[in-house]
């Protein structure tokens, strides 16, 4: 499993972003997540509530400007600053106010590089965190389901968090978003899991042309995940699924 031990990382080179410098908002020597998905890159959430120390925001401005002063006009320029890391960025109570200090700090050191924030979708209900999401040039939010059981399944929020709720939240976006999806199939605490079937597509699809997104990402399992034997769905059939949603009037990219 992967965790960033830096508050900013890289940049490494993303299939989504080109060279892309990481911005990790959760602790540095663990996984902390609202949901806990079996194809998870960190790992399971086994969040420890009395152990979390969050990066401060001060101290996250300095190392950004440091960083971006010094890649200025090298080839590791970032072509985006990505909020990714150990868990869920938004999360952070002060997630709006550094969303401001990367503005100006991006404007200032590096103006080229967009700033895209990886989210799962969950805290859209609060005012300030949707705000700062509408600031940003690439808003990328979670929907890897349409169907309620699916959702508890694979993505196994922490709290009561229903698809319908993650939906209307999202619909407040007004289409000014992102939506990624991985699709992905295997077996899970014994019940068959696979989000590529038609009825999954069926219940998936109109919500996505509900949502009238900027484009979707459509993407797979990538490297090793904490459930076993989950499959690796092949590029042909992911391009097929783009397909139908391109059949909507909807940009689609697969990333494979
Ligand atoms: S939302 Fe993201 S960080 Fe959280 S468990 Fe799912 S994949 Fe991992």
């Amino acid at each position: 499993m992967i965790l960033f031990d830096k508050m900013v990382f890289g940049p490494v080179y993303s299939r989504r972003m080109g060279v892309s410098l990481g911005i990790n908002l959760l602790p540095d020597d663990s996984k902390y997540c609202n949901f806990n998905c079996i194809y998870c890159e960190c790992g399971w959430t086994k969040n420890n509530r009395s152990k979390l120390v969050l990066p401060k925001r001060e101290i996250l401005k300095e190392k950004l400007s440091k960083r971006l002063q010094k890649l200025k006009g090298t080839p590791e320029e970032p072509d985006a600053i990505t909020f990714a890391g150990n868990g869920e960025p938004t999360i952070h109570p002060e997630f709006a106010a550094i969303i401001d200090d990367t503005i100006e700090i991006r404007d200032k050191y590096s103006p080229r590089s967009i700033i895209s924030v990886l989210s799962n979708a969950s805290m859209n209900h609060k005012p300030a965190v949707r705000k700062a999401l509408q600031k940003v040039e690439m808003n990328i939010q979670k929907l890897d389901t349409g169907i309620e059981s699916t959702f508890h399944l694979l993505n196994q929020p922490l709290g009561n968090l229903t698809i319908s709720k993650v939906v209307e939240n999202l619909l407040l976006f007004n289409g000014k978003l992102i939506v990624q999806t991985l699709f992905v199939r295997g077996k899970y605490n014994g019940q068959t899991i696979d989000n590529t079937t038609p009825e999954e597509i069926a219940a998936w699809l109109p919500l996505v042309k509900k949502i009238n997104p900027q484009y979707v990402m459509i993407y797979p399992i990538e490297r090793g995940t904490p459930a076993e034997g989950l499959e690796k769905i092949p590029e042909a059939e992911l391009k097929s699924i783009a397909e139908k949603v391109e059949a909507e009037g909807i940009k689609t990219k697969v990333y494979f």
